[in-house]
């Protein structure tokens, strides 16, 4: 079997809840989302899709996702896209780094991977360990009290856990930490994610005006490792490590200087399922949990995260998304699709989600 062809198209995604409000002003309506389609010589079809979150939030950005799949594109054809090692040699023979770019080929070969065995992704990543698991979603910046209302409004949807945006000033983040925790129970989860946005000296203070709260755990207060590893040293908040850790050798720095009790593992940060499935081993041998999602995304995105998220074991996953519920645009028919704030991973073969082609367009453009 070999790749004949390869699609690439486009979409926006927009917020289904108004406007995305993170540390350090940045702010999404709505985001350019990348769909990799690979066409085989047998008339399989493979499907991947990478959304970064906007030029700013991590090194990578929309146009550079299409650049580099303009570049990696022709070195895919003639390749057999089941021999994943393969084909992602190609691609770093091709481009250096520009991981997030290369994360929807990646993708799309388990897709079709799955689709030649006859199985679901989840299968092939180790086996589905979880039938079902619970869903976080986001919390914008913004008042507390708007906060703490959408908090109550996602806990009736069957939301548990949530990821609350911080990253200003710390006294009025604490206020607005603790409107949200008032309307918490029990066996809820308050992941407060500065997204690096603190002074060394206001994520301190933060982690003071934090403790005394229950239920909370402290993600990326600083932008560096550094920093973070400074303000771990002066707080008991359990840390989750998100933006720095960026590859193999970053995980394995931090997690030797004690640096956090679990990660934040981006599926495209870490080039695709392939990286992805790695890290996440990893990570649960250094006894660290993985909180799983990928930077934005639709519902491809959100299938590939339900297979690493239903071969992942209750006790390494620490909370996981489903991207295409925070988002209005549905490519796959808002599959797979959550249920009270539950999720789990389609069981036909591959992603197990079905494109609709007309939600797509014409293709940006065509290699084979
Ligand atoms: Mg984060």
């Amino acid at each position: 079997m070999e790749t004949s062809r390869v699609e690439i198209y486009s979409y926006d995604l927009t917020y289904a809840f108004g406007t995305y409000v993170m540390s350090g002003g940045q702010v999404v309506e709505s985001l350019a989302s990348t769909v990799v389609r690979l066409v085989t010589d047998e008339g399989g079809e493979g499907w991947g899709e990478v959304c970064p979150l906007g030029p700013l939030y991590l090194e990578s950005h929309a146009g550079g996702a299409r650049a580099a799949l303009e570049l990696l594109a022709p070195a895919l054809v003639g390749l057999d896209p089941t021999n994943i090692a393969a084909v992602n040699a190609a691609m770093d023979r091709t481009l250096k780094g520009h991981r997030y770019a290369k994360s929807p080929v990646d993708m799309a070969c388990w897709d079709i991977l799955g689709k030649v065995a006859g199985q679901p992704v989840a299968t092939l990543l180790g086996g589905r360990l979880q039938e079902s698991f619970p869903l976080y979603k986001a919390v914008p910046l913004g008042p507390p009290e708007q906060m703490a209302k959408y908090v109550r409004e996602r806990k009736a949807e069957g939301i548990r856990s949530f990821q609350v945006k911080i990253g200003a000033d710390p006294y009025e983040d604490a206020e607005r930490v603790r409107a949200v925790a008032a309307v918490t129970d029990a066996g809820d989860k308050l992941i407060c994610d500065a997204n690096g946005g603190y002074r060394l000296q206001d994520a301190v203070i933060a982690g003071r005006l934090l403790e005394p709260l229950e239920r909370v755990y402290y993600e990326q207060p600083c932008a560096t490792l550094e920093e973070c590893l400074y303000v771990r040293q002066h707080t008991t908040l359990p840390m989750i490590l998100d933006e720095v850790i960026t590859d193999t050798q970053s995980l394995l720095r931090a997690w030797q200087a004690g640096g956090m009790e679990a990660l934040n593992l981006k599926i495209s940060k870490f080039g695709g399922l392939t990286g992805a499935k790695f890290i996440r081993d990893l990570a649960e041998r250094l006894g660290l949990r993985v909180t799983l999602e990928d930077s934005w995304g639709g519902d491809l995105v959100s299938a590939a995260a339900s297979h690493l998220a239903a071969s992942t074991s209750a006790q390494t996953l620490f909370t996981v998304s489903f991207m295409n519920d925070w988002t209005n645009e549905h490519i796959a028919g808002y599959q797979p699709r959550s249920r009270d704030g539950v999720g789990a991973a389609p069981t036909a073969p591959g992603l197990g989600v079905e494109v609709d082609w007309k939600m797509l367009g014409e293709p940006l453009f065509v290699v084979g």
